[in-house]
Formats: C-alpha cells, sequence, structure tokens
C-alpha cells in the first residue's frame, strides 16, 4: 500500500503550519507541526521513514523565509513515527529536543532496522504477521537504520523563543509513553499534544494508567488552547479534547470493573471492543492495548511493558482476525 503525503502544509496561523497526513485507522503517520516567526524554524515531530521526511522539508521550504531553515527539532516521544526523521534535520546542524525521560527510554524502542526486520520475517498467517503486514509493511526499510537520540533534554518544563514567539515544552509524562510532552504556544492559542491525544482513532497508550493519559489531558486544556493538535487525527476544539477526556475515564472504570470481577485481560477487553460507542474511530482493537496496560498496573507491575506482545494482543481483535483465537494464543 503506497503512501499519499499530503500536498501542502495547512496555515493555522502565520506562524504555525501543520503537516497533517491522512492516518486514519492506521499505524505511523503522525501529525508534525512547523513554528516560525522571522527568521527561525521549529519543528515538531519528524514523520516515520526517509522520503517522508524530505517531503515535509520540502514543503517547509515553501512557507520559509528564504535562507531560514529548521534549526530546532522537538520530540513529542520516542515513538519512532514522531522521530526516526531526526537525522534528516540533525545532518544539517539542528538540535533535537526531548525530556530526559524519553532519552533514558530510547533503549525501549525498536530501530528501524528492527522493526523493518520484524515487519519482513514475521509470517502472514499469524495475527501479529497479518497486522503488521497491513499496517507497518508500506514504510518499508523507513529509508534509515538508526534513530537520531535528542541532543538536548529537559524534565519538566522548558521556556523556548522562536523568533519573538513563545513556546513552552511542559512534561507530562507518563501518559502515552514514559516521557511525553507538549507544546505550547500561548501567544497563538495552540498546542501541540502528541499521542496524549488521538483524533477519530482510538487511542494507544504505552505507558499510561489512564488516569495519568487524563491528567495529562487535563494539563493541555490548563493552557486555555484555541486549537489542539493531536497526535494522529485531524485538529480539535478544547470542547472536542474534554469529550476526549471524558472518554478516557469511561475507558478505564470499565478495565477497572473487569479487573475487580475477576475477567481476565482478554474478557475485559472483549467486552470493551463489544461496547464501543465511537463505531467511526479507526483501531477498535487498540482497546485490548489500553485494557492489557491497565491490568499491568492494577496488578502492581511498575516494569516497562514490551510493546510487540501489546500489539500481538490487539492483532487478535482487529476486524480481519479472529477473536476466539485471542484467547488460547495470547499469555
Ligand atoms: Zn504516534
Amino acid at each position: 500500500m503506497s503512501i499519499e503525503p499530503p500536498r501542502r502544509l495547512e496555515a493555522l496561523t502565520p506562524a504555525v503550519h501543520l503537516w497533517l497526513p491522512d492516518g486514519h485507522d492506521t499505524w505511523g503517520l503522525a501529525n508534525c507541526v512547523l513554528i516560525t516567526d522571522r527568521d527561525s524554524a521549529l519543528l515538531v515531530d519528524t514523520p516515520y521513514t526517509a522520503d517522508l521526511t524530505r517531503h515535509l522539508a520540502a514543503l517547509a521550504d515553501e512557507v520559509l523565509p528564504a535562507g531560514t531553515r529548521i534549526t530546532t527539532v522537538v520530540n513529542t516521544h520516542g515513538n519512532g513515527d514522531h522521530s526516526y526523521g531526526n537525522g534528516l534535520f540533525t545532518a544539517a546542524g539542528a538540535e533535537v529536543i526531548s525530556t530526559e525521560a524519553t532519552n533514558a527510554h530510547l533503549c525501549k524502542e525498536p530501530s528501524p532496522s528492527q522493526l523493518a526486520r520484524l515487519v519482513a520475517d514475521c509470517d502472514p498467517a499469524t495475527p501479529l504477521g497479518a497486522y503488521l503486514k497491513r499496517h507497518f509493511a508500506r514504510y518499508g526499510d523507513f529509508g534509515v537504520s538508526e534513530a537520531v537520540p535528542p541532543t538536548r533534554t529537559f524534565s519538566g518544563h522548558l521556556d523556548l523563543e522562536v523568533g519573538g514567539l513563545a513556546v513552552e515544552l511542559i512534561e507530562v509524562g507518563p501518559a502515552h509513553t514514559v516521557g511525553d510532552l507538549i507544546v505550547n504556544l500561548p501567544g497563538e492559542g495552540v498546542v501541540c499534544a502528541g499521542d496524549v491525544i488521538f483524533c477519530e482513532d482510538h487511542p494507544v497508550h504505552w505507558a499510561g494508567p489512564l488516569t495519568e493519559v487524563h491528567r495529562a489531558v487535563q494539563r493541555i486544556l490548563a493552557c486555555d488552547p484555541r486549537v489542539v493538535v493531536p497526535g494522529h487525527g485531524p485538529v480539535m476544539t478544547p470542547a472536542d479534547v474534554s469529550a476526549y477526556a471524558d472518554y478516557l475515564l469511561r475507558v478505564r472504570d470499565r478495565v477497572h470493573a473487569g479487573h475487580a470481577a475477576g475477567q481476565t485481560v482478554e474478557q475485559t477487553a472483549a467486552e470493551l471492543i463489544a461496547a464501543e460507542t465511537n463505531p467511526r474511530w479507526g483501531l477498535t482493537e487498540r482497546l485490548a492495548i489500553l485494557t492489557a496496560v491497565e491490568y499491568r498496573v492494577l496488578d502492581g507491575d511498575s516494569s516497562p511493558a514490551d510493546l510487540i506482545p501489546l500489539v500481538d494482543l490487539a492483532a487478535h481483535y482487529a476486524p480481519t482476525a479472529d477473536p476466539t483465537a485471542a484467547a488460547s494464543t495470547v499469555a
């Protein structure tokens, strides 16, 4: 399946341009945000592949003033669909900023070459293999073998300026991952949420628990934004974000009820998916990952989650998979 990248950057304000790929109902096509003022430019997140990153850079050149280049990249977290493209910008001298927690966790993230090999070698006759081929084969070898880590890290809060524009980096993890940050542009009324928020697809959260993801969403609302750019999907209003926060609590409460009743992860995940009330959202199977991550916390397991077994679990609930196979094959 080929990838149709955005044809242009969308101007949200004169200083904020959005690269919004159509990533509905699939993994890996994350949003990137170009922030520019005077002769300075900062990019929030980089795409999954070298080709997509070069495409984004070419579109950025069309809106940046002559002679202005991207000198700062911010990674909202360490997942590859937000950071594999870093190298294109560091090769031109850019710094990459992320939280110290993200930097420390990068050893848990698959490298592009590891992920490409996993997708190439997996057996398409298995639910995991079919799922990986369906959602990740399109990215090929990503065009890079190793991800470029941050060159500058912080914890808590970091104030930057882009031209005359105030840019606040606020650590909100653990939430989606251990080290999430959000980017607040108070003068523009814009917050870049990273994967603390997904729009029009079911969320996946690797760290959690959902109470912490909800707290991170509330932190976004506390910035009083006019517009919120999620990690994936279209931009949102504060009302959309409030509804998303309420949704997270409903999911959390259902998972906790299943756990309290002594149900297995598979039983609770199946109930949650069957009761899903957002039929237009894609990737319903990711509710199984939310369930498993929440159960880990409820069971007192604070070790970092291994991503592949979690994706394997979700694969059993994907629309083309046979969910009755889940209980027998997932440990
Ligand atoms: Zn993402």
